[in-house]
């Protein structure tokens, strides 16, 4: 890394790098040489020089027949947006790159396979008031804005954010909080969008003061992809007034581990030196990180950064995401790859969210091969048989009890 690069670092590491760590790089200023840091590290100016239209890609990258076709299709669907940060990640003569399969649109968007939704998670459904999914019983999806940072192609709220498709979010605050003040069972918050961290300061303080101030709330999370698409919004003041509203948890969201850059580390390394717990939410996507290789190396970064495999999505059934879409049967191959084969903090947990509003459901491969009263029949990660005891019989006969009275 020469000096230069260095500048582009919005802040001072928070903690040491070790010499193994040469597979974080950074990748600024990239196709924008002569802006200067300050500049480049400031995250208005991030977003304001966003890539949103063809002429623009097209002078920054080669693009594809099936990209370009792409590109006309999404502005009716999910606009185009990805962050000057983001966009440097993209190697520019490959046309399989994984990064920008996730963010440049590609004609297949325009086919809808007959088993995909609209809303495939049945979100609409299940909204007791705007902006507020209440589907499991102890905690809710509070949908707080419509815009991210930039637009995964494969988003499963593709219907309502970005501003480009044919519904709004229209969240109502007040009777949003109305509804978490008066129900009690309610004791985890999980306030997601389009991107909660996309607000200012001023206003995420406001709403999570105001979840705060409410007795049975006890458990607070944001999920953003903001600290990988724009790690400059993850400043010393943000995290400062993060710290307030404890215990408050985030889940990132990083499918490559390119997408772990110096930047991305030192971002959610701050996020973790203000005490927030970090998980990633990884989504499973053909040609980005359906191979046990790649996957291996994105959790071992991850546990680098601090950071704790959650979930593994399947790819939820979204209106053209068919050419994104890999098999639920790979993806219980890597967790079989994964399991026992590396660190346990690394294996996600590998998820359906069941098509039409069933939750998360569990994808496990089978280690159980048989199971009765008495015993249970396991095998292991090398595919070693062992037999367990199961528990809970009398551990004396009837008999037995009868001889000793
Ligand atoms: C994913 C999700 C949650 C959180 O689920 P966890 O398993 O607790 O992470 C809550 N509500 C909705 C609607 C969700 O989709």
């Amino acid at each position: 890394m020469n000096t230069s690069r260095l500048a582009f670092t919005a802040q001072k590491m928070s903690h040491p790098i070790r010499p193994s760590d040469a597979r974080f790089v950074s990748h600024a200023p990239g196709h924008w040489p002569d802006v200067a840091p300050e500049q480049w590290n400031d995250w208005k100016w991030q977003l304001k020089n966003r890539v949103t239209t063809l002429a623009r890609l097209e002078e920054l990258i080669p693009l594809t027949t099936e990209e370009r076709a792409g590109v006309l299709l999404a502005g009716n669907k999910l606009s185009l947006a990805i962050t000057p940060h983001f966009f440097n990640l993209i190697e520019p003569d490959n046309p399989d790159c994984p990064i920008r399969r996730q963010v440049i649109p590609r004609m297949e968007e325009g086919y809808t396979a007959p088993w995909e939704m609209a809303d495939p998670c049945g979100e609409d459904s299940h909204m007791p008031v705007p902006g507020l999914v209440h589907r499991y019983p102890d905690r809710v999806l509070f949908l707080v804005t419509d815009r991210c940072a930039s637009y995964c192609r494969y988003c499963t709220r593709s219907r309502v954010v970005s501003g480009a498709g044919d519904q709004e979010l229209h969240t109502d605050f007040d009777e949003a909080f109305a509804y978490l003040e008066k129900h009690t069972e309610v004791r985890d918050v999980l306030f997601s969008g389009g991107d909660a961290l996309l607000l200012s300061d001023e206003k995420l303080e406001r709403l999570l003061s105001r979840v705060r101030a409410i007795p049975h709330i006890e458990f607070v999370r944001i999920g953003t992809r903001v600290p990988i698409f724009l790690p400059q919004r993850i400043t010393p003041e943000l995290c400062k007034m993060l710290q307030k509203y404890h215990p408050l948890w985030m889940s990132v969201h990083v499918n490559h581990p390119r997408e772990l850059t110096t930047e991305v580390r030192e971002a959610l390394g701050r996020l973790v030196d203000h005490g927030i717990p970090l998980g990633n939410q990884s989504v499973f996507l053909a040609g980005v990180n359906d191979d046990v290789e790649t996957m291996r190396e994105l959790v071992h970064k991850l546990l680098l950064c601090r950071v704790r495999p959650y979930y593994l999505y399947q790819c939820d059934l979204i209106q053209g995401s068919s050419h994104l879409r890999s098999s639920v049967a790979k993806g219980v191959e890597i967790i079989e790859a994964l399991r026992g084969f590396t660190t346990g903090y690394a294996v996600p947990q590998f998820v359906i969210d069941a098509p039409g509003g069933g939750g998360k459901v569990p994808i496990n491969p089978s280690y159980v091969l048989y199971h009765d009263q008495e015993k249970v029949v396991i095998r292991n990660y090398e595919g070693k048989i062992f037999e367990y005891p199961e528990a809970g019989l009398p551990v004396v006969s009837h008999r037995e009890v009868e001889l000793f009275r």
